[in-house]
């Protein structure tokens, strides 16, 4: 890859002057408010469609007047409609945008412009999205942010879609052996993908950073559907391919025994969901499962291995090509309500595969997440607790306070003290090595009786945050969700906070 290096040296000449301009004006003569205003993040998640929609500074106008905010995190690549699009077909538009759907075009991709030599080692050729025609999102924005001196982080998110060319050759396989929709973490061209895009994107564009989405469980998580967006699904857990096969050797854990152990466990799990008890209960029949098959649990380790792996070389990989650039990851909601998750994710070991973490503390709909989660695990391995002691025993392993009821958590949903007692967890985890940004829930959609975001809330849960001492805030997930008042109020907490 010769010629990234040739704009590495450029970029870096570039950046360094700058650094050495910034110095020289002398940021140590700022007034003491403003330089703490300096150091926190005020962010934003926001996908190509708005600034079409809107208009590049019109945008620009609205989150900087309005929210406060100072860097964007522009969704560049993904399938997924969480980070890109219009509103979620289905859900009320909010008050800017094209009040129509985008069903008709949306497809997803690579927002910005692909440089095949980038792509030369895997199958999965970045493809530019179509949907909005020649447009190269970050050549757009980028300029128009930098000369209001806010920062630009590109979102990269692991969502494909299956009907892309490459996409067959490298999708993880089943317990019963099928391919699936999602790409193995394994997979030599997966990773190549991976460290080619955020290379191409730190390469090509003068970029701040790098914010790297992976959503995506391992399978003893899948089997019991222990999130909040996802049903049990215990007989389509991934991945046995030949990849994971060979890493598995390597880490001397025993394929059939693994294949035994995730076909009992699904057996138990379809079992508890028609209600036949075990003799012994849910909970003893579980655990013995753990116990007479530790390769459940290795298996489920393994899946983190490959996605921490991918991650890291991400990461390597940024940093090789200018070492001031900044790589963030999002760390997936049911990191703060499934303490069994939460036990696999040490914040002291994230911390060194980061700069910043985008930490979901997402209350509006954290609600019927949690409520969903709770739904998922009493189904199964918690069958014989009701459901409402289930929660307030789990609110107690995560140190929730004072939270709703089971049946109204969708209506009410998280409090502000749920936001604040997360980010503090996650400030004490890190313990100073990266900077915690927790990203704040500003208008997503949630179910027909579910709570929807306020003006008040929204400012509770930006206030809650940055009180509890984050390195800034992002809001989530996309402007195209947002109501413009939401997004006042969170930035008034946040012009409040930092003066
Ligand atoms: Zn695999």
């Amino acid at each position: 890859m010769n010629e990234p290096l040739s704009i590495n040296r450029r970029n870096f000449v570039k950046t360094s002057a700058a650094a050495l301009a910034a110095t020289a004006a002398g940021p140590l003569s700022l007034p003491a408010a403003e330089k703490t205003a300096a150091r926190k993040t005020i962010g934003i998640q926001v996908g190509a469609v708005s600034f079409a929609d809107e208009g590049t500074d019109a945008v620009l106008d609205n989150l900087q007047e309005r929210g406060a905010v100072n860097t964007i995190f522009l969704t560049t690549f993904t399938y997924g409609r969480g980070l890109s699009g219009r509103q979620i077909p289905g859900h009320p538009f909010p008050d800017h945008g094209k009040q129509a759907s985008d069903e008709s075009f949306f497809h997803g991709g690579n927002y910005a412009t692909p440089h095949p030599e980038f792509y030369r080692n895997t199958v999965l050729k970045s493809v530019h999205a179509p949907d909005l025609g020649d447009l190269d999102i970050v050549s757009t924005v980028l300029p128009a942010a930098k000369k209001r001196g806010m920062k630009l982080f590109c979102s990269i998110e692991d969502v494909f879609r299956s009907d892309l060319p490459g996409v067959k050759e490298v999708a993880e396989v089943d317990l019963q052996g099928r391919r699936t929709g999602t790409l193995c973490l394994f997979h030599p061209d997966v990773r190549a993908f991976w460290t080619g895009l955020a290379a191409d994107l730190c390469s090509s564009y003068d970029i701040d950073g790098i914010l790297f989405f992976n959503e995506r469980n391992g399978p003893l998580l899948n089997a019991l559907g222990a999130s909040h967006a996802q049903n049990i699904a215990s007989s389509r857990v991934t991945c046995f391919c030949e990849y994971h096969q060979k890493a598995a050797r390597a880490a001397g854990i025993d394929f059939e025994r693994t294949r035994e152990g995730y076909t009992k466990l699904d057996q138990f799990v379809q079992a508890a969901l028609k209600d036949q008890r075990p003799t012994d209960g849910y909970f003893v029949e579980f655990w013995r499962l753990l116990v007479e098959y530790p390769e459940i649990m290795a298996w489920d380790r393994l899946f983190d291995q490959g996605k921490h792996q991918v991650l890291a070389e991400v990461k390597a990989t940024v940093k090789s090509i200018r070492a001031n650039l900044q790589v963030g990851f999002h760390i997936e909601h049911v990191n703060s309500f499934n303490p069994i998750f939460r036990a696999t994710r040490r914040y002291d070991e994230l911390a060194q595969k980061a700069d910043f973490l985008k930490v979901v503390v997402y209350n509006n709909c954290g609600g019927e997440r949690y409520a969903h989660f709770i739904n998922n695990v009493g189904s199964t391995v918690f069958r014989d607790v009701p459901k409402e002691e289930l929660m307030r025993f789990n609110n107690h392993l995560l140190n929730y306070g004072n939270e709703a009821a089971l049946d109204e958590l969708g209506r009410i949903g998280l409090s502000p003290d749920y936001v604040a007692r997360e980010t503090k967890r996650a400030l004490d985890g890190v313990k100073g090595k990266c900077r915690i940004l927790p990203g704040i829930d500003i208008g997503i959609p949630t179910g027909k009786n579910s709570r929807k975001a306020s003006p008040d809330d929204t400012y509770a849960a930006t206030k809650a945050a940055l009180a509890a001492g984050a390195d800034g805030v992002i809001f989530s997930r996309k402007y195209s969700e947002m109501e413009l008042a939401n997004l006042s109020a969170a930035g008034r907490a946040a012009k409040e906070f930092l003066g």
